[in-house]
């Protein structure tokens, strides 16, 4: 067996502060954009609208893209960590063409499994990240709130956008 693919979440704090949820598949991160970002319990559903691929040189991207660049603003890395593909026989890129994926996450901040369902298709599809029931499952920790800093360099996404002068 081959080294296990990684996935990321970026905090991003863009003309809307979210998370940027990406999962590494055939050599690039397919990514979501998370406006809640990712929740631990198994009974909320987030909202993810897919957005373009990453190249994989990204996942370790922190700092801040210029006023002039798409997504202006500061990102740090909230999260990151390897993954498994639970469905079965079914390859990533068949879940992600089929619309629903599930992954087990073994990061610092999210651990577990976290089902992706695609609900309406188009230029920017929507999808519906949720947490799936299992050990890892826990309605009273909520991260995104309470860990808020990059587990790379330990800033926050504000303190990186003041250190840039902001
Ligand atoms: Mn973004």
């Amino acid at each position: 067996m081959g080294e296990q693919p990684i996935f990321v979440v970026q905090q991003h704090a863009a003309s809307t502060m979210h998370f940027d949820f990406r999962l590494e598949v055939d050599g690039v991160l397919a990514s979501w954009a998370v406006p809640k970002g990712p929740s631990t319990d198994p009974r909320v559903k987030r909202l993810a609208v897919q957005v373009e691929d990453h190249s994989l040189g990204y996942r370790d991207f922190e700092g801040v893209i210029g006023e002039r660049s798409y997504g202006a603003g500061a990102v740090i890395v909230w999260d990151t960590g390897t993954y498994e593909n639970l469905s079965g026989d079914e390859s990533m890129a068949a879940g992600l063409e089929r619309g629903h994926v599930s992954v087990r996450l073994h990061g610092e901040k999210l651990r577990g499994g976290y089902t992706l369902q695609r609900t309406d298709t188009g230029r920017r599809p929507r999808w519906l990240l949720i947490k799936r029931r299992d050990e890892e499952a826990d309605a009273r920790r909520n991260p995104v709130s309470t860990e808020p800093r990059s587990v790379l360099s330990g800033r926050t996404v504000e303190e990186v956008a003041a250190e840039a002068g902001r």
